[in-house]
């Protein structure tokens, strides 16, 4: 009889959402066996969670602290490699079943593929992956019988509203945003902020990189395409709404008129927990939601002239091909060059813009035209600093 327990594999075990997966795992126990942790360069957690999860494989990308985590794990018979390379072949190992994709930026793109090509379920929170090459992941997903259960709350509140409604077409979706730390700013005020300001979100504990994504609104671009290609909607159909308190995660407007939204407080730990345990709700502790807590619960458009991002992310869905990975790998040097003081806020959007006007279009890209435009993007936007 196969064991009733789900196993997986956690790639960014040491992040955000990482750790708080793990948390979601030790109140679980009996359902999840973890057999793959991975980490970037942060060893001492790395090794903390390996000795307290105890799984078959470590993979440490940054290869100098190779040596560290062996010595440290080496007695206790788990096996550790180091490099991109051992994170794109671990997802294959027969004994997982279900990969979650919670490492940041573009670096989730091919171990999510080589996940898919071995036949693995996806619990998806790394956006990037599907903003830079959604189409071939979804052709992948059909061609190797493979679901993808998103982490990202605003996605995971819409696939729950989604459960039972495999013949209702749907007319339109409502992606909500919280409208993150500077909602209601205008340029001026914005063309000075500093990092310490911007990584200050009102609602969402989150890593350094998602913070900055939701102040400058692209979070919110992401997750437009993302959810095109989860639900294969057209951009008519996603209207993104601010709405400060982020209590409803989003909501799913149907044929009739009729829209079914998904509330919580906000925590990732519940749609990291469903996209986990789907398709069963598992009990749990987390703190609940109370009505009178919130008699307000309010609604805005997005300042789409001030907070440019939303529409280039639009702009790259609609033209398709490379584009949206154009948009993305500039947005990852426009982050990390905003998050060293090295750009101002409002110059992040330039840069952008700036790559997606100058990078050769590819209409139909293939994984090496992603890798390639990928490669070209970080050299001319580093450029163009
Ligand atoms: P964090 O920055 O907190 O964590 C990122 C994880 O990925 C860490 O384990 C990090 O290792 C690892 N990592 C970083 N760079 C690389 C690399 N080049 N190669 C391999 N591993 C790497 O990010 P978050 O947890 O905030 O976000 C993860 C993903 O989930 C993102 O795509 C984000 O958009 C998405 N998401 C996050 C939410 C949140 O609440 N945090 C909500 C919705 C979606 P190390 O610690 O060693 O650096
Ligand atoms: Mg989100």
């Amino acid at each position: 009889m196969k064991e009733k327990k789900k196993h997986i594999a956690i790639l960014g075990s040491t992040g955000s959402i990482g750790t708080q997966a793990l948390e979601v795992i030790a109140n679980q126990k009996e359902l999840f066996e973890i057999e793959v942790l991975t980490a970037h360069s942060n060893c001492e957690l790395l090794i903390t969670q390996a000795k307290k999860f105890k799984p078959n494989v470590v993979v440490i990308t940054d290869q100098s602290k190779y040596k560290k985590v062996n010595n440290a794990l080496f007695d206790l018979g788990i096996k550790v490699y180091a490099g991109k390379e051992a994170l794109a072949e671990v997802v294959e190992m027969e004994d997982i079943d279900l990969v979650l994709t919670a490492l940041v930026g573009y670096a989730g793109l091919k171990p999510t593929i080589r996940a898919i090509k071995a036949g693995k379920n996806i619990a998806l929170a790394n956006k990037e992956t599907l903003v830079v090459a959604g189409c071939l992941i979804s052709l992948l997903c059909k061609e190797y019988g493979v679901s993808i259960y998103p982490v990202d709350s605003e996605h995971s509140a819409l696939f729950q509203c989604l459960v039972g409604e495999e013949n209702n077409a749907i007319e339109k979706i409502y992606l909500t945003a919280s409208g993150g730390p500077f909602r209601g700013w205008k340029k001026q005020e914005l063309s000075t902020v500093k990092k310490e300001q911007a990584l200050k979100h009102p609602n969402w504990d989150m890593g350094a990189k998602i913070t900055i994504d939701s102040a400058t609104l692209m979070n919110k671009g992401l997750e437009v395409i993302e959810a095109k290609w989860l639900f294969d909607l057209k951009a008519e159909q996603i209207e993104v709404v601010v709405h400060p308190q982020s209590i409803i995660h989003s909501a799913v407007q149907f044929e009739d008129g009729s829209i079914k939204a998904q509330l919580g407080l906000p925590d990732m730990k519940l749609p990291i927990q469903y996209a986990l345990g789907f398709p069963e709700r598992l009990k749990n502790s987390f703190k609940r939601f109370d009505f009178l807590d919130y008699p307000h619960l309010t609604f805005e458009k997005p300042d789409r002239k001030t907070f440019r991002n939303l529409d280039l992310a639009y702009t790259a869905m609609g033209k398709g091909g490379n584009m949206p990975c154009i948009l993305n790998a500039a947005n990852e040097i426009a982050v990390a060059a905003f998050l060293k003081d090295e750009i101002g806020f409002l110059n992040m959007s330039d840069l952008i813009a700036n790559c997606m006007e100058k990078i050769t279009f590819v209409p139909n890209p293939s994984y090496e035209d992603f890798v390639e435009t990928d490669k070209q993007t970080r050299i001319l936007a580093n450029k163009l600093l």
